[in-house]
């Protein structure tokens, strides 16, 4: 059984992120979403909620959320890979850094990308977050749970 991580924030979950975790369902047996419980970086869901968007989002995949080293999650959930989408350039040193020090602490653990599809290449939680805020319409990057939790939000 062939089990993938695909690790992040998810705050909102969009339509790029669905789009890899639909493509990696097809690589792998198992893939689990892992929202990552990370203290320093602000959001604006809570962590409960960024877990439910998804599993309304996409029934059948499984979310959790973690804290601590990805690749211990990653061993303890006997994955041996991590999956991570890749948009402009802009995302390759951060990815390139992340992908770098996990290997180094589990190298048996391997990180792939999934380039994004043109559709979603500009597309951001914080994007998404920018426009509700201004009352735009994001029906079209979001699934449609997560379009009405912030249009409740900004009501
Ligand atoms: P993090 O805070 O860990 O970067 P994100 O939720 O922003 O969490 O992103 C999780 C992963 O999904 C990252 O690898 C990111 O590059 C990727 N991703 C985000 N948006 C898109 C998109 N529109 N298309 C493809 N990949 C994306």
């Amino acid at each position: 059984m062939k089990t993938a991580i695909y690790p992040g924030s998810f705050d909102p979950i969009t339509n790029g992120h669905l789009d890899i975790i639909k493509r990696a369902s097809e690589l792998f047996d198992r893939v689990i979403v892992a929202v990552i419980k990370n203290p320093s970086k602000k959001s604006q869901f809570s962590l409960a909620d960024r877990v439910e968007m998804i599993k309304k989002c996409v029934p059948g995949v499984i979310v959790e959320s973690f804290d601590g080293l990805l690749v211990e999650y990653a061993r303890q959930k006997g994955a041996k890979t991590i999956v991570r989408g890749l948009r402009a350039v802009s995302d390759f040193d951060y990815e390139f850094q992340m992908a770098l020090t996990n290997r180094k602490m589990a190298p048996t653990i391997e990180t792939i990308f999934l380039m994004t599809d043109y559709r979603y290449s500009y597309l951001s939680s914080s994007f998404v977050k920018q426009i509700a805020a201004l009352g735009g319409d994001v029906s079209e990057l979001v699934p449609a749970p997560v379009a009405k939790k912030l249009k409740k939000r900004g009501e």
